[in-house]
């Protein structure tokens, strides 16, 4: 429940969203409910299976799924997960909102979050093209969640996926072989025909995919639907599901392009440009699944050693014990600031010059850091299980595959760090509207004023951005979390970071706080009372 979580409670406030507290709480409630818990357990026992052809060997192209991942969706969808930033008007918390029910989500099954994040995150982008905004966006933002297999006109609800990655590579997208060739006579939303390869394509059940490919003028941005407009279903023929590390419950596909039927959304040639607006609202969910990770797992740990003895007292009481949890917990609160900051950014963006330039600056810095963070702590967290961790009857083990995926999906550690130092060379002003945040911060405490003097000082003197480029990010993540938790967590929390993180006393695994923490403080709001 949001009320059960302090930190996230009081940033919804800050963020905009106090109204949605109430929906929340009812919306945590179920989700953690015995019968939600078991649908993730379902969900990721009971894989994805892809049906290529039916019995007279025609072309089938469909996925089953387990009725888990259903009811999974159709929680979220009735409780507009993937339609809540676009349900309000920009500054009146949308977003912030939806960052906190999506963090509620993901603890419980991270991977209905994939059509979900690029459900909401797709709206954007097709407003570059306004006729298929007009067609598709109140089917996109129905909150109805319909799994037929037929055409979109038919549907009460539908979902989006992506095609960007394709064999040869994902980060470099202008590398893309596929080819679009216009088939009616140009004009806004030109349709073509797509040819070529898809090799990472999640949720390909999903209605319709925003595509990149080749047209004469260049690489551009396509829909492409299940349905052909005359009903036939689309040549988008999935030829294998990937068998993944992690994110078990969702599909994620190879896909080959085969004359299929597409629109173009924006400009030719501008391909990136327009599928851009999308990435960006998929890396702030990046920072949010990997947030609820790290939540999840910490809460599990301290859960276990509150009622877990040993050597005659419980482990939450020992004092080794107290100082790996804090650690944790520190590193969680971080993460959960930092997403509902980035969130506030992208609600007052369309109003705010300063909060459109924090949300270019600190949506790849939150990526960058979060999504690292995530598999050590879920790491730590099961060792604190002991054997007990380690089993598939916990919830340990999913975390533990699932915690790598949120730092490669749209755009892996090196290609965000270096996604600031072009923010840092293209949008000055990004630098400028950081620095302004972090100088309202200091002041109050030299270790946070050190922090803040050296990340914005190597950002703006970098002796060689591009080989740097990690350390840059590393350091504005240290510097905005600081500056984060000395504005808004609790005193000892506050201390265990500038301690352990900012005067780097601390060792280079969790659990090496350095004396004088209050480490029973910092763990003792997450110890449940029932
Ligand atoms: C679970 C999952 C779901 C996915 N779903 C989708 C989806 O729905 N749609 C979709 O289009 N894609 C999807 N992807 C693909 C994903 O976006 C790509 O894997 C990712 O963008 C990286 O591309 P790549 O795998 O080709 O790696 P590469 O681009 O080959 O990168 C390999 C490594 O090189 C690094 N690198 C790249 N360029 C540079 C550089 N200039 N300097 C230094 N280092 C560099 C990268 O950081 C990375 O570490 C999904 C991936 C996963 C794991």
């Amino acid at each position: 429940m949001a009320s059960a979580d302090p930190v996230l409670k009081e940033a919804l406030a800050r963020e905009g969203a106090g109204w949605s507290l109430e929906q929340m709480d009812e919306y945590g409630h179920r989700m953690s409910s015995a019968e939600v818990y078991a649908w993730g357990f379902q969900a990721n026992r009971n894989t994805p299976v892809l049906h290529t052809h039916d019995g007279y060997g025609h072309r089938a192209d469909q996925v089953e799924f387990h009725p888990s991942w259903h009811s999974l969706l159709d929680l979220a969808v009735s409780h507009g997960l993937h339609s809540l930033p676009w349900e309000h008007e920009p500054g009146d918390g949308g977003y912030p909102a939806r960052a906190a029910f999506t963090f509620l989500a993901s603890q419980i099954e991270a991977g209905h979050f994939c059509p979900i994040s690029m459900s909401t995150s797709v709206i954007p982008t097709l407003r570059r093209q306004p006729e298929v905004a007009a067609e598709w966006e109140p089917l996109q933002l129905s909150r109805v969640y319909d799994s037929s297999f037929q055409q979109a006109s038919k549907k009460a609800g539908v979902l989006m996926g992506m095609g960007m990655t394709e064999k040869q590579g994902g980060s470099d997208v202008r590398s893309n072989t596929t080819r679009a060739t216009r088939v009616d006579g140009g004009g806004p939303g030109a349709e073509h025909l797509l040819t070529g390869h898809k090799w990472f394509m999640s949720a390909p059940m999903s209605d319709a995919f925003v595509v990149l490919a080749n047209a004469p003028g260049g690489l551009s941005c396509f829909l492409v639907p299940r349905f052909t407009p005359d009903g036939e279903v689309n040549r988008i023929h999935i030829q294998r599901l990937k068998d993944k590390l992690g994110n078990k419950s969702n599909a994620s596909s190879e896909v080959e392009l085969d004359e299929a039927w597409g629109r173009m959304v924006g400009e030719e040639g501008r391909g990136v440009a327009t599928i851009i607006e999308m990435v960006a609202g998929t890396r702030l969910d990046c920072i949010t699944g990997s947030a609820a990770l790290m939540r999840q797992a910490v809460s599990q740990a301290i859960h276990h050693s509150a009622h877990r003895h040993a050597f005659g007292s419980p482990l939450v009481e020992k004092p080794l014990m107290l100082n790996v949890l804090a650690d944790l917990e520190i590193e969680t609160e971080v993460a959960v600031l930092m997403m509902m900051r980035v969130g506030g950014a992208f609600d007052r963006a369309p109003l705010d010059e300063h909060e459109a330039m924090i949300k270019r600056i600190l949506t790849p810095v939150a990526k960058y850091w979060v999504t690292k963070r995530c598999s050590e702590v879920v790491r730590e967290a099961i060792e604190c299980l002991g054997g007990n961790g380690y089993v598939e009857d916990s919830i340990m083990p999913r975390l533990y595959r699932e915690s790598p995926v949120n730092g490669i999906w749209e755009g892996s550690g090196n290609v965000i760090a270096l996604d600031l130092v072009r923010a840092m060379a293209r949008e000055p002003g990004a630098v400028d509207a950081l620095q302004k945040e972090l100088e309202a911060a200091k002041g109050s405490d030299h270790r946070l004023d050190r922090a803040i003097d050296s990340a914005l000082e190597s950002v703006r003197s970098p002796a060689e951005a591009e080989y740097e480029a990690r350390r840059l990010a590393e350091g504005l993540a240290l510097a905005a979390g600081g500056a984060l938790l000395a504005r808004h967590a609790r005193p000892e929390v506050w201390e265990g970071f500038a301690a352990s993180r900012l005067a780097a006393d601390r060792g280079a695994l969790y659990g090496t706080l350095p004396p004088g923490i209050a480490v029973g403080a910092i763990v003792e709001p997450a110890i449940p009372r029932h």
